[in-house]
């Protein structure tokens, strides 16, 4: 399970994960994202949640992780990405899963130096490609790859970084708390090059692996 706060790279780490330990990328995010773009009556249920930046109940997105946990392709595990959000959805979680197969990864940034990467970042209108600059007299010429507008999402404005980190840290606490003395619980410096940080967070999952390997025989 991959945590940290928004702009820490969570997004990007997962599915880097994902593909090296080619398991299952699975972001409830997505899912909820997906369902109502859909339209699906999952998506009709929670539209109005998302759209307002809420937390959708403990009790459906249980219900939904329960469900994707149980289909055959988590027989060698997943990455958990965007669950669990709530210490309620943390215990939940450990009742489905040996909660000694867990590894919690938190990385960590502080809001200054998020709110600085985020500031930061542009967006290709055209391709969607994420590039970071100095000022705003980089790219002149648009974007580097096609020539399409670099902008600014609004969500990344700095006010609206301040307003989702007190967010994400009212949450995240209590999830933290609830992890923080396992074995299987580290912090990695989200602030690193991504190649740095998809290494310390391998190096984390390869240790742990050995030791619940050298544990039991299921793996
Ligand atoms: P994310 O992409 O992880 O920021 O999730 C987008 C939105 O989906 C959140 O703002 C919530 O409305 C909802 N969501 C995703 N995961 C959860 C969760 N574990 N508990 C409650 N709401 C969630």
């Amino acid at each position: 399970m991959l945590m940290g706060p928004p702009g820490s790279g969570k997004g990007t780490q997962s599915a880097r994960l994902a593909g090296i330990y080619s398991v299952p990328h699975v972001s409830t995010g997505d899912t909820l994202r997906a369902a109502v773009k859909a339209k699906t009556p999952l998506g009709r249920q929670v539209a109005e949640t998302l759209a307002s930046g809420g937390l959708v109940s403990d009790a459906l997105i249980t219900d939904l992780v329960r469900e994707r946990l149980a289909a055959p392709d988590m027989a060698r595990g997943c990455i958990l990405d965007g669950f669990p959000r709530t210490a309620a959805q943390a215990e939940t979680l450990d009742t489905m899963i040996d909660p000694a197969e867990l590894i919690v990864l938190l990385l960590a940034a502080s809001d200054e130096d998020i709110i600085h990467r985020l500031a930061s970042r542009r967006i290709c209108d055209a391709c969607g490609i994420t590039q970071s600059i100095q000022d705003d007299t980089d790219y002149p010429d648009g974007c580097p790859y096609c020539g399409g507008n670099l902008v600014r999402r609004d969500d990344d404005h700095p006010d609206i970084v301040r307003r989702r980190l007190a967010t994400y840290a009212a949450f995240a606490t209590p999830v933290i708390d609830f992890y923080k003395g396992r074995k299987t619980f580290h912090v990695v410096d989200g602030l690193q090059s991504a190649e740095w940080v998809t290494a310390a967070l391998c190096g984390h999952i390869d240790a742990d692996v050995t030791l619940m390997r050298s544990r039991t025989a299921r793996f």
